[in-house]
């Protein structure tokens, strides 16, 4: 099947070059190679412009309105939230998401709502609750759990090597054996990123002692390659550059990654064919480990001062991987495929499938 696949996707390609006005990264979708072939050329002009599509794009970097923090919401209001939140990616076929959340009462309600997921967002201090893990694995109120070396910033002794203690080995052991999947955050702003409107923590690096490099290195060295059964997921750690992952991809076969922060592209802006190229080869070769998130906040329209959340926010990392112009079976795991494959047995059964 999969020959088969790349043979006719060597084939289209060739067809393509052969043809005049359509020098594209994006290659044609099977069907339109009867287009090409078929009713004597007359046809093969039609659906030319269709890039390849997914529809059933997951999130599986997603955070509750900021409005959760200082007031916590109740099952009815984050019912709320989420309806209305899917409702806008609804548009662009979106219709799951994975909430990293450190909240009980979003966990009770997500239960119930095979769309959303949530990976328990622990802080270091917390490796003492690994019978409270298993207990919520089990009652199916998480899906995996989220950490966070930001917390090191907010400490006068930023000392990292706690994600390496006895206590939380024993939680990242129990992740192996349960199959749980583990999204980790490892990497502080060092400089101003305008264009994501990203702040800085340059006063944090100049305290810390340690780099960004180091502190990468120690999670892949400590967590990563000695507890090789869990899939470990990278959070915005596509800026390294594809040369960059690919070697981490080639090392270690349990590391995954998540589109948000890097791949990132505005509405009316564009990739050159030259940029566009090098993602295009990762995306494909690297399918199975990359993972569609965006990092947004699910905002309530009523409170929130980010009214933008969805143009300015989930919208353009929808766009960098919808100018990609990958082939349809790239753009599936990318968009869900892989997302639902690290979710193994935790991911839920929709409505339609019972
Ligand atoms: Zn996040």
């Amino acid at each position: 099947m999969k020959k088969s696949f790349l043979l006719s996707f060597v084939l289209m390609l060739s067809l393509a070059a052969a043809l005049p006005g359509q020098e594209t990264p994006v290659a044609p979708y099977p069907d339109n190679l009867e287009r090409l072939q078929g009713d004597n050329g007359f046809s093969r002009g039609f659906g030319d412009t269709n890039h390849s599509f997914s529809f059933d794009w997951f999130d599986s970097h997603a955070h509750l309105a900021w409005s959760h923090y200082p007031n916590l919401l109740k099952g009815g209001q984050i019912q709320e939230v989420i309806d209305r939140w899917l409702g806008y990616t609804g548009v662009y076929h979106s219709g799951r998401l994975i909430l990293l959340d450190p909240y009980l009462e979003t966990m009770e309600w997500a239960k119930n709502d095979p769309r959303v997921y949530v990976f328990w967002w622990l802080v270091w201090e917390q490796a003492n609750q690994l019978p409270e893990i298993k207990r919520r694995v089990e009652a199916g109120l998480i899906q995996g759990l989220k950490l966070h070396t930001g917390d090191f910033r907010r400490k006068e002794n930023p000392d990292y090597h706690v994600m390496g203690s006895e206590a939380w080995h024993k939680v990242y052991r129990y992740c192996e054996e349960a199959d749980l999947p583990v999204l980790i955050h490892v990497n502080e702003h060092w400089g101003d990123q305008a264009y994501t409107y990203g702040r800085g923590a340059k006063k944090f690096w100049a305290r810390a002692g340690y780099t960004n490099q180091e502190l990468l290195d120690y999670c892949l060295s400590e967590l990563v390659a000695k507890h090789p059964k869990v899939k470990w997921i990278l959070a915005h750690m596509n800026f390294q550059g594809t040369e960059t992952l690919s070697a981490l991809f080639e090392r270690y076969p349990n590391l995954y990654v998540d589109t948000s922060i890097g791949m990132f592209l505005r509405e009316y802006d564009h990739l050159t064919a030259a940029e566009i190229e090098p993602y295009r080869k990762f995306c494909i070769r690297w399918a199975d480990r990359i993972m569609f998130g965006t990092d947004v906040f699910a905002y309530h329209p009523l409170e929130s001062s980010y009214p933008g959340s969805l143009h300015n926010w989930w919208l353009p990392h929808y766009i960098f991987i919808s100018r990609l112009g990958l082939p349809q079976e790239t753009l599936d795991k990318v968009t869900h495929g892989t997302c639902e494959a690290v979710l193994g047995k935790y991911l839920k059964k929709m409505p339609a499938e019972e």
